[in-house]
């Protein structure tokens, strides 16, 4: 598999549903690249890595972390250069290391999750690091040509979801803030909900990239979002 292409200095290396691996993208500025999550184990990140290398990228300085689920940051450990994850991002990837360090608690989520459970298969070892660089609510990142602007806002998904807007190229990745709480039976919070919609209607973006799907317009994203808000 090898990367896809949102503009010219924006690609995408696309999910892989079998082990939930989420789509893990590349910006490249004149002086710094930046990654969009980590992925989900230190194999996952090595392949990401080799489709850079086939299109004579160099590897990402920077690695934005969009929230703390297993499939976005077990790779963490791996990248290379420098993570970027907001506090609270640290803070549920902290209480995860603890857990960890309990066989029984490994046992019982590749039990639970099946595509964990594929991914880390034959005792393949997991690895939990928090971020080089921690961040409380928005952060600035001059790429050299470009900017990003990484924020936390809130979403229906997790506490900590994480955002990365590059208005030069018009493009907004979401992680997986659109989906519902995973860790909470699936529910979908209506007025986090609203709330997220509201913040993407008022970011001037094309496109909008999700972890779990190929790239979205704004319009399309927004009408199905528009979709799944419950009647009161
Ligand atoms: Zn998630």
């Amino acid at each position: 598999m090898g990367l896809k292409k949102i503009s010219s200095r924006i690609l995408y290396y696309p999910h892989q549903s079998k082990t939930d691996r989420p789509l893990l993208a590349y910006i490249k500025g004149d002086k710094m690249s930046l990654s969009v999550d980590a992925g989900n184990s230190a194999d996952h990140v090595d392949e990401f890595y080799k489709a850079l290398a086939c299109e004579g990228l160099k590897l990402p300085d920077v690695t934005v972390i969009t929230h703390w689920h297993w499939d976005h940051t077990y790779g963490m450990h791996h990248i290379h250069g420098i993570s970027i994850a907001c506090r609270k991002t640290n803070e549920f990837l902290q209480m995860e290391r603890n857990k960890l360090a309990d066989s029984s608690y490994v046992r019982l989520i590749k039990e639970e999750d099946e595509c964990l459970g594929r991914e880390y298969k034959n005792n393949k070892r997991i690895i939990v690091t928090l971020s080089d660089i921690e961040f409380e609510k928005d952060l600035v990142l001059n790429l050299g040509g470009m900017t990003a602007k990484v924020f936390h806002a809130e979403s229906p998904h997790s506490e900590d979801s994480v955002f990365v807007y590059i208005p030069k190229e018009r493009v907004l990745f979401l992680g997986d803030s659109t989906s519902e709480d995973f860790y909470n039976h699936g529910y979908m919070d209506q007025d986090k909900l609203h709330s997220l919609i509201k913040m993407i209607e008022s970011i001037d973006c094309q496109y909008c990239i999700l972890g779990h799907s190929e790239p979205l317009t704004k319009y399309d994203l927004l009408s199905y979002l528009q979709s799944i808000i419950s009647e009161e």
